[in-house]
Parts: structure tokens; C-alpha cells; sequence
């Protein structure tokens, strides 16, 4: 478990990301955590977080979660992020490694199923639950290409489990908000700066323009209070 990745890829006097730490094994009792970013960069996806030993292991996922355990969606592992990353949502500025927009999609807790007999997690499938706001009871991540020399990733596919909170609605487009601050993308953008324009690409249609332009209604009309 290391943070050199991590810190090497960012420059922290511009990026609002934490630089973090990791932590020991004191919060031993708690929880794990749990959080699952929507990452609008030069592609949309969304970052899988889950805390073991004092990091949070992460997974970029193109197409997102699904709840229906018939899809099987690609995960590709990325590097380790400190585990202050959970609380993570802003702006990551042009020209800066992952530049665009986070949303806090998800957050929680989450707890392993199974475990090597060293305590350690699985190599190729990991069983697991998440206690989120919106994803929530049994999934797996299964491995199935490991790194390659000259590749920086290796490739998993994250499945929902048949339990009673499987379902075949589409959780990314119903449940689009931020767990944290209920913004889309968009609204998140305008706030931190960023461009609002790309931003509403990553949010459901239609959103994203209604809420992006009824607060600069309100913006306007604070401008003309106060002057
Ligand atoms: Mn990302």
C-alpha cells in the first residue's frame, strides 16, 4: 500500500485534491469506508473507493454501476488515493492529471465476504457489501487480466449479486446528485469554476441545462438586491 502514484501524477499547489496520508491500523473497530466518485475528465467514468490498510483501493468504471446482476461492468484498478479522498467533490483544474469535475456519488461503509486466511483480500474475486446511500448489499469484483509490463491497469469486472437489492432500474440516471451536496456536475463545475458546458455532458439530459440555469436566475437576482 503505497501513495506514490498517487502523489507523483498530482501537483498539490494546484489541485484542490488531498495529498493525504496513510493512516495506521488505529481505526481498527471502525468501518471500512466506501465511496464511488462520477468523474467527468477527458472521459466520463466513475471511481470505485474501497478502504483496506490505510489506503483506499480504486477501480475506474467507463459505464458505472449496475444493479442488475446480469451486467457486468468493467472495472479498471487504478492507483491507490489516500483515504481523505472519500470526502473528495470539486473541481480539478485544466491542465492537472484526471482535470474536470467530481461529483460524490456514493458514500458509506463497505465489508468483505471473503478473505485469504492471512486476513488478506482475494486476488481474483472479491465478494463484498456495500452500506451506501444508493448502492447497497452484495457484489464481487472479479480480476481478469493482471498488469502487463507495459500497461498501467489491470482489468476487473464489478457484478451485483442476486439479493433484494438487485433491480433493473439504471441507479446512475435515476439517482444523479451528489450524496454530499445534492449538485449535478454541472452546478459543481460552476461553483469550483470549472466548464460548466462539459460538465452538463456527464449529467442526465435535460437536468443539468434547468439547474444550471435557475441558479443564475437567482444569482442575478442577488446581484440586483444587493446593488
Ligand atoms: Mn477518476
Amino acid at each position: 500500500m503505497t501513495l506514490s502514484t498517487y502523489r507523483k501524477k498530482r501537483k498539490f499547489d494546484r489541485t484542490p485534491e488531498p495529498k493525504g496520508s496513510i493512516s495506521d491500523a488505529s481505526r481498527r473497530g471502525d468501518s471500512l469506508v466506501y465511496a464511488m466518485q462520477k468523474h467527468m475528465a477527458s472521459r466520463l467514468h466513475y471511481d470505485l473507493r474501497l478502504e483496506w490498510r490505510g489506503v483506499l483501493l480504486s477501480w475506474a468504471l467507463p459505464r458505472g454501476p449496475s444493479l442488475d446482476p446480469a451486467v457486468r461492468r468493467l472495472a479498471m484498478q487504478t492507483e491507490d488515493h489516500p483515504l481523505e479522498y472519500v470526502g473528495f467533490e470539486g473541481v480539478i483544474p485544466t491542465g492537472e492529471y484526471g482535470a474536470g469535475t467530481v461529483l460524490l456519488w456514493d458514500r458509506g461503509t463497505w465489508q468483505p465476504e471473503n478473505l485469504n486466511t492471512d486476513g488478506s483480500l482475494p486476488e481474483r474475486e472479491i465478494k463484498f457489501t456495500l452500506l451506501g446511500k444508493k448502492l447497497r448489499g452484495s457484489w464481487v469484483l472479479i480480476h481478469t487480466h493482471s498488469m502487463r509490463e507495459n500497461e498501467h491497469r489491470s482489468t476487473w469486472l464489478l457484478i451485483k449479486h442476486r439479493d433484494k437489492y438487485a433491480s433493473l432500474m439504471d441507479v446512475t440516471l435515476e439517482k444523479p446528485r451528489s450524496v454530499a451536496s445534492r449538485r449535478l456536475l454541472a452546478e459543481i463545475a460552476r461553483d469550483g469554476g470549472g466548464d460548466v458546458r462539459r460538465a452538463s455532458m456527464g449529467d442526465p439530459a435535460g437536468l443539468a441545462r434547468r439547474a444550471t440555469r435557475a441558479s443564475t436566475t437567482r444569482q442575478r437576482g442577488k446581484t440586483r438586491r444587493s446593488g
